[in-house]
């Protein structure tokens, strides 16, 4: 009798498919009877992303992957107002998101000053840098709610501009927190005051 349970159980339990390795070629079977898991290769040990979609198969070289809910949880805050954001400055910061997470922190930190400075271009216009568009924010009494963030740009406007070192993990989550409290204080206040202007 439980043989044919056990039977009845490996039927409905889904097989990993065969993993062609991303980065040595090497084809392997993946034991594991799951749905979603992190396989590597036997060979060369580069892993990979294995989940069933929609009965589907699909692979993801783990070097160059980012979990997708780990993007948003760091994101989620500005979700209310990203119909507000252009689409470069969405994908900025979703890929500062993916660069924090991966630890590419320089490379996340000037994402998020991209998209700050794309915002605050809009919203203030003029095709200028970092520093010029402090100095408006410190003079804007719209935005005296979020006087900590501005602080926190106008003291890193310098090595923005200058670009001579590099960011560590502490440096890249303030500027992805502060770009976040400030894109969503100036978009929600600026659109409103000046009845949408985008
Ligand atoms: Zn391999």
């Amino acid at each position: 009798m439980w043989r044919l349970d056990l039977r009845m159980e490996r039927y409905q339990r889904t097989y990993m498919p065969i993993v062609t390795c991303w980065k040595c070629g090497n084809v392997y079977a993946a034991d594991e009877y799951t749905k979603k898991a992190i396989v590597a290769c036997w060979k060369c040990g580069a892993k990979t992303r294995v989940e069933n979609v929609g009965g589907g198969w699909e692979l993801k070289p783990v070097g160059a992957f980012v979990d997708s809910e780990s993007v948003h949880e760091l994101l989620k805050e500005i979700e209310p107002i990203s119909s507000k954001m252009t689409e470069v400055e969405r994908i900025r910061l979703i890929e500062a998101a993916k660069c924090l997470l991966i630890g590419a922190y320089t490379a996340c930190e000037s994402m998020c000053y991209d998209a700050l400075v794309s915002v605050l271009r809009r919203v203030y216009g003029g095709q200028k840098e970092l520093g010029y568009y402090v100095q408006k924010m410190e003079n804007d009494p719209d935005l005296k709610n979020v006087g900590r963030a501005i602080a926190y740009f106008a003291s890193k406007r310098h090595e923005v501009d200058h670009p001579e070192r590099v960011s560590n993990k502490l440096e890249a989550k303030n500027a992805l927190n502060m770009t976040k409290q400030l894109i969503k204080e100036i978009l929600t206040k600026k659109a409103r005051a000046k009845g949408c202007v985008f």
